[in-house]
């Protein structure tokens, strides 16, 4: 199994480095400098880097990371990504030599519409798809694509380590406790995110299952959520309709 190191990136970007022996992959480097900092600093070589979505924020090292090391760029196929070597729709399953480790590539659009997660050896990188307590924007998909993304991922074992590329847990879930004022997993998970924040520490990566218990985008169902949509907007008459209430509230909370 590699080990994962978590690299720090702009604002609250995660960079996430997975390391066996010498060799490195790394997930979404939106960000060259950092990265070099830990490989350089270890030794390290970079051997693959596997991107999630075209946003700058996720793919802006990768000119810079490939000018030191011939990695293989692994993307969205139907996106603009510098670099790419092996385009990627959703579906395959590609093996990363370096880790001894094989990813399947599961299609998520929503936040974007090529937007892929990669899952393997127990762990999923989701990009911008799926947040601690929360889900990314929809810039070019639809809510439903959305939420059948979020469906596929929450389908994953309870266990599996979410790795997202953003650090945004404490503030979804003020908007989680507005939503399910009632639910405790929500109010005791707020509380355990507060204090690692106010000591600077990570709240990534969570699970599958904290995620279904806390994350108010995978509880469409839950009569609680769908009561505090439809206060909102009456109109929310089913799972999708109620998961897209849920995103447009978010969005100006
Ligand atoms: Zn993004
Ligand atoms: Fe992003």
């Amino acid at each position: 199994m590699f080990e994962v190191i978590q690299i720090s990136a702009f604002k609250d970007n995660y960079i996430w480095l997975l390391r066996m022996g010498g060799a490195a992959t790394v997930v979404d480097p939106g960000d060259a400098r950092p990265v070099l900092d830990v490989l350089d600093g270890k030794g390290w070589s970079l051997d693959t880097i596997l991107i999630t979505h075209h946003h700058a924020d996720h793919q802006g090292g990768v000119a810079d990371l490939l000018s030191r090391f011939p990695a293989t760029v692994l993307g969205p196929a139907s996106e603009s990504i510098h670099g790419i070597g092996v385009p990627l729709r959703g579906g395959e399953t590609v093996s990363v030599a370096a880790l001894d480790t094989r990813f399947q590539v599961i299609a998520v659009p929503g936040h974007t519409l090529g937007h892929v997660a990669y899952y393997g050896a127990g762990c999923l990188f989701c990009g911008d798809t799926l947040f601690g307590a929360g889900c990314g924007r929809l810039f070019e998909g639809t809510a439903a694509q959305m939420a059948d993304s979020l469906a596929r991922l929450a389908a994953l074992p309870d266990d599996t380590a979410v790795y997202c590329a953003h650090e945004y847990t404490e503030a979804n879930l003020r908007f989680a406790l507005a939503v399910e004022p009632g639910n405790a997993a929500v109010r005791q998970r707020a509380e355990q995110v507060s204090e690692r924040r106010a000591k600077g520490l990570a709240t990534i990566p969570s699970t599958i299952a904290i995620e279904k218990m806390s994350n108010p985008f995978l509880r469409c169902r839950e009569p609680e959520v769908v009561a505090t949509v439809r206060r909102r907007e009456p109109a929310a008459k089913d799972e999708e309709a109620v998961f897209a209430a849920l995103r447009g509230w978010k969005d100006s909370f």
